[in-house]
């Protein structure tokens, strides 16, 4: 069980901190990424001054709304079309665009939406993203769109250790600055030093701030 508290939490921030100067990092926005715990996560990494939080199961950010009302909320999860209706009063910013039905599907219920584009720089099954390749068509839809296209989002590969990272980290910090993109959103618990190394602008961490999850991907409702 994991057990934390505003102040576990702001500790936790300042070593946290501590890693991302070490890579070499400043200015690396850090979004607190509080799926499986109860709002209680949300309150805590508020207290402990984090501005921003990440969740990625619509129906449990739909449960948690109340919380995170006072924070900027990242949708960080593969997101299904059906359910951008019901988030649209409570996302701040959609991290996890990869394909065109969904990216109209947000412009149509938040006209204006903060949005990333999830590039797939791995290969790895099941995480989501557009391959590289088809990037710049998507890009060139998005900004079509009524959205606000900020930046980039990858989630490293499973396989290979934090080092096994980098070359797709490198690749989708290229793809941010040649298309003119501000955030670069890449860098979990275990390869953030690798990510802020590679030129990341914002790191998604749950662990090393609230510890384990106890349930699962496969728990969830989704
Ligand atoms: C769960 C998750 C994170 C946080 O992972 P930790 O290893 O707990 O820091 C970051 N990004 C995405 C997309 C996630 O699903």
């Amino acid at each position: 069980m994991s057990t934390f508290s505003a102040d576990s939490v702001r500790a936790a921030l300042d070593e946290l901190h501590a890693r991302i100067a070490a890579a070499g990092g400043s200015d690396v926005e850090i979004v607190a990424v509080t799926k499986t715990f109860g709002p209680e996560a949300i309150e805590a990494a508020l207290a402990a001054g984090c501005r921003s939080i990440g969740e990625n199961y619509a129906q449990e950010l739909v449960a948690k709304r109340e919380a995170a009302q006072a924070a900027e909320v990242h949708f960080i999860g593969q997101l299904q079309t059906n359910k951008v209706r019901q988030l649209a009063d409570i996302v701040d910013v959609y991290e996890t665009v990869d394909r065109p039905k969904l990216a109209n599907e947000i412009a149509k219920r938040a006209p204006g939406a903060r949005v990333l584009i999830q590039v797939d720089a791995t290969g790895e099954p099941g995480k989501g993203g557009v391959p590289l390749a088809e990037l710049d068509r998507l890009v060139e839809h998005v900004r079509t769109l009524d959205l606000d296209l900020i930046g980039l989002m990858t989630v490293g590969p499973t396989d290979g250790g934090p080092s096994a990272a980098a070359p797709g980290f490198r690749s989708v910090r290229a793809a941010v600055d040649r298309l003119g993109l501000s955030v670069c959103s890449m860098g979990m618990t275990g390869d953030l030093e690798v990510a802020v190394a590679e030129g990341s602008t914002q790191v998604r961490v749950g662990t090393a701030l609230f510890g384990r999850r106890v349930r699962t991907r496969s728990d969830q409702e989704r």
